[in-house]
């Protein structure tokens, strides 16, 4: 067992398979993915998968899915393989074994026979006099023989690290700076289960310095952690990384997103029809200062991406920021992309939107959308057979059916300008009046993209079509 020279960055993402990507993980993936990225350095994926219980294949490879669709590749995991494999932390069973037989020999941990009820009856004794919850240590001072006599008859044991007395544990975290811990707060920990799973902050501290890793971003629900995964690896002669931890999300209620499900999960902004680009610029700027305010590329994003820089408070996502990034997104779509992304999202589009006209459509409507679902509401209004808004019935009960005749009849004119000269010619209409009832007509409602391209869009078929609708509305009076 050898530590890794550290000449490289290497950093990681060390996810549990027990559900869908979050968005509070995705940036732990994404800021671990840049700082990376930026020193051209390694990104590495690692499944932490000691809890058998609530891990399965189908989250690990539902992991995968979302974090390559948020444009984060790794160059050593599960899948791609790399030189410190295993990357699935069921099958480094071999290597805790060991490490577990180094501390015990040195006699740096020591078997525990406590069970479970007692220690759970002593943390509340301590809460309740207002000690902190540490393994008071019942199982230190048995001897070895004694120790040996009662694993050899079977009696289940934990593992536990000896923590010294006295010592003060210091590291310089990435974000929060100097943190010092005194080893007296901690009491011994266990590292190894009693039904011989490695604990996780074995796993994944054994884990992180055997894989070379350099720089672990994590959240901050790990902190607490750290000062006993330093411990550890110091006792096993490992090389540790430099801890980051990130502060919490928070929804715009500011209650923490973890405890959320759903509208928080990176698949559901997905399925949605959010775009890979737009949900890692949101990311990008959580909690992370001075990010420049327009759109980034993931090359931009790893230059200025600096773990000094990211604040402590919460984090707030909101709802609005990812609607500012996903207009930038559409933006940076050519016509024919738009409309590729659209029926992805919204198949009902291919059987609406006439042949050859999707990126035609696509650009008429494209500041008039931000979801497919929305593509699919323009198109019904185009060429759907639903009823106006009653906004547009009003419009269309004040233009009367002449007006519409005349529209009708200027129908074939190639542009919207020459038609309006031809209607307003006709009724006398002009502006508003005359435009605010032929939108109506043509799309059944009173706003939305820009006439002149709708007009185009429609062709002079379209055009006739929508507005004898209109016609026989007003003249069944079904409107
Ligand atoms: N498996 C841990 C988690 O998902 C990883 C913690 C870490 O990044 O160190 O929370």
């Amino acid at each position: 067992m050898r530590a890794m020279p550290q000449h490289e960055v290497v950093t990681r993402f060390a996810p549990s398979p027990t559900g869908r990507l979050h968005v509070g993980n995705a940036r732990t993936a994404l800021f671990s993915w840049l700082l990376a990225r930026r020193a051209g350095g390694r990104f590495l994926l690692r499944i932490e998968d000691t809890d058998r219980g609530r891990s399965d294949a189908g989250h690990e490879a539902a992991l995968m899915e979302d974090l390559r669709w948020l444009g984060l590749d790794w160059d050593e995991g599960p899948d791609v393989g790399g030189p410190h494999g295993p990357y699935r932390q069921s099958a480094r069973g071999a290597l805790y074994e060991e490490a577990f037989a180094r501390l015990l020999a040195a006699g740096a941990a020591y078997p525990c026979f406590c069970a479970e009820e007692k220690l759970a009856a002593a943390r509340a004794r301590a809460r309740a006099a207002g000690r902190p919850p540490r393994y008071p240590g019942t199982c230190a001072a048995l001897s070895a023989r004694e120790a040996g006599r009662r694993l050899a008859a079977g009696e289940p044991a934990a593992l536990r690290l000896r923590v010294p007395a006295g010592r003060e544990i210091v590291w310089q975290d990435l974000v929060r700076g100097r943190q010092a811990v005194r080893s007296d707060a901690l009491g011994d920990f266990v590292i190894r289960r009693a039904d011989g799973t490695p604990a996780f902050l074995f796993a994944n501290a054994v884990d992180d310095a055997l894989m070379g890793v350099t720089h672990v971003l994590r959240g901050e629900d790990h902190v607490a952690n750290t000062p006993r995964q330093l411990l550890l690896l110091e006792r096993l002669g490992l090389v540790p990384p430099r801890y980051g931890h990130l502060p919490l999300l928070v929804g715009a209620d500011g209650r923490p997103l973890a405890k959320r499900r759903g509208d928080a999960a990176v698949a559901a902004l997905r399925e949605a029809g959010y775009l890979p680009g737009a949900v890692r610029n949101l990311l990008a700027r959580l909690g992370h200062r001075g990010r420049e305010a327009g759109w980034l590329e993931p090359e931009a994003m790893a230059a200025g991406f600096d773990p000094a820089r990211i604040g402590r408070a919460p984090a707030r996502y909101d709802a609005q920021a990812l609607a500012h990034w996903q207009r930038e997104a559409l933006a940076r779509l050519g016509d024919e992309a738009l409309w590729a992304w659209m029926g992805t999202g919204a198949p009902a589009l291919a059987a609406r939107v006439p042949p050859g006209r999707g990126a035609a459509f696509a650009a008429a409507v494209r500041d008039n959308v931000l979801l497919p679902r929305e593509a699919l509401v323009w198109a019904e209004r185009l060429w759907g057979e639903g009823a106006p808004e009653p906004e547009a019935v009003a419009a269309l009960q004040g233009a009367g059916a002449a007006f519409l005749e005349a529209a009708l009849a200027a129908a074939d004119a190639p542009d919207l300008r020459q038609a309006a000269a031809r209607i307003a010619a006709a009724t006398g209409r002009r502006g508003r009046a005359l435009y605010l009832p032929l939108r109506a007509a043509l799309t059944g409602t009173t706003s939305g993209p820009e006439l002149g391209a709708l007009w185009a869009l429609l062709g002079p078929e379209g055009r006739r079509r929508r507005l004898r609708q209109a016609l026989d509305r007003i003249r069944e009076e079904t409107l």
